[in-house]
């Protein structure tokens, strides 16, 4: 078993930290402070993944012919722990290149992919994610939103709630019911919406992740053509679980993680406090921690890269990630208390980000359903 990088993934890693001191303005602590919802943030991955659509190394993993290179999943994968150290500089755009674009690909017709890939692979647009309804979150089958045909239009009726980022975006992937008959996993379909449509309205939700993050989004009366649905008629779920697999690994959140804890260790020693055995051992959990998520997600990229099916493997991976980030968030609190959270402190963001880590794309509890049936073979709750 080989686990080293390659001389080449080594040298990308270079190029590209090399890219990011040159490129990232000086001001993008200040700029990345609020987060990817914050309109500086917003307007900053706009710029910000033009650069990265050039240099080829956006959609670097996609095929040639939608805007990629044809690269490993491996080189990709180090552009996500890279881009999560800092702060994430493509801002809500990790969701186009990693699960949305790649859903498309491999569900959506020839128009709809001459239509939205290139876009998504030059770093142009911004997508968001409209599947969680006030009734439908962990039991997101329960949704109710409904997409009635109507001619050559589905008329949309309902609303989403938690929607991030879509403040900025010009797209929502949208789940409906298009059989009001139909019962939990049947009768839904995916919508790729345009979000400036008429009888679309926005609302803010105050949120303690950053700045301007999550929304409301009502639908009423709004016509979205038949010719946007993704995949078949009434069949979206299968779409969804696809999607959610690369979604729950798309973050490298093991990589900021860890980045966090060799600051924390840092602080820790120049404060004497590193004599402390109780100390020490903290920080020997928290990085036993983090190691064990990169490998779990690796493991998932090992079987991306070979092209298997998704796993629950990505959801042993997701679960370790969130108890890797809480460790590190929890260790900070304990050793250093209130000072750690500072606002705009590297700790800070760190822990806002690490307590909505168990809800945010299905909870800790959800994932562990899965490990447990798909694993274990122990029947579904
Ligand atoms: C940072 C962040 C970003 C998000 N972005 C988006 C987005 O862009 N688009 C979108 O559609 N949604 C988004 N969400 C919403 C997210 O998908 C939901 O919060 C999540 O699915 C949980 O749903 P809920 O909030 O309704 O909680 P609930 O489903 O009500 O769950 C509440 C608690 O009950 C537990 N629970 C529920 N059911 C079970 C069960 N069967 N067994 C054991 N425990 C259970 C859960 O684990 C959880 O702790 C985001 C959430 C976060 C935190």
């Amino acid at each position: 078993m080989e686990f080293d990088w390659s001389a080449e993934e080594i040298e990308y890693r270079e190029d590209l930290r090399a890219f990011l001191v040159e490129t990232l303005p000086e001001n993008w602590a200040e700029i990345s402070k609020d987060g990817p919802g914050s309109d500086a943030q917003a307007a900053y991955s706009l710029e910000f993944c033009a650069k990265l659509a050039e240099k080829g190394w956006l959609t670097q993993n996609w095929p040639a012919e939608y805007g990629g290179r044809d690269a490993s999943a491996w080189r990709h994968a180090i552009l996500g722990e890279e881009m999560w150290q800092c702060g994430e500089p493509r801002g809500a755009q990790y969701m186009n290149v990693n699960w949305i674009g790649p859903t498309i690909m491999e569900y959506g017709t020839e128009e709809q992919k001459t239509l939205h890939l290139p876009p998504i692979a030059r770093g142009e647009v911004q997508w968001s994610q409209g599947f969680s309804e006030p009734e439908a979150g962990s039991d997101l089958v329960s949704l109710r939103t409904l997409a009635i045909r109507d001619g050559d239009d589905y008329v949309v009726n309902g609303s989403k709630i938690w929607t991030s980022y879509v403040n900025h975006a010009q797209y929502c992937f949208l789940l409906v019911r298009t059989d009001p008959e139909s019962k939990r996993h049947k009768g839904i379909s995916i919508l790729l919406c345009p979000i400036d449509l008429p009888g679309i309205e926005i609302r803010e939700i105050p949120s303690v992740v950053g700045d301007r993050y999550f929304h409301e989004v009502f639908f009423s009366d709004v016509r979205v053509p038949v010719s946007s649905r993704l995949g078949p008629e009434h069949e979206g779920w299968n779409v969804v679980a696809h999607a959610l697999q690369y979604e729950r690994v798309g973050a490298a959140r093991y990589a900021r993680a860890a980045l966090t804890l060799d600051e924390l260790a840092r602080r820790a020693a120049e404060l004497g406090m590193i004599e402390d055995e109780a100390v020490l051992e903290r920080f020997g959990e928290a990085r036993a921690a983090c190691e064990a998520a990169r490998m779990l997600a690796y493991r998932v990229i090992d079987l991306r890269n070979q092209g298997s099916p998704p796993t629950a493997d990505t959801n042993v991976a997701r679960v370790a990630n969130t108890l890797a980030e809480q460790a590190v968030a929890e260790l900070a609190l304990e050793t250093f208390g209130p000072d750690a959270l500072e606002y705009g402190s590297f700790a800070d963001s760190h822990f806002r980000l690490a307590m909505t880590a168990g809800v945010a794309v299905g909870a800790t509890e959800i994932n562990l359903n899965l490990v447990a049936n798909r694993f274990l073979g122990l029947p579904r709750e």
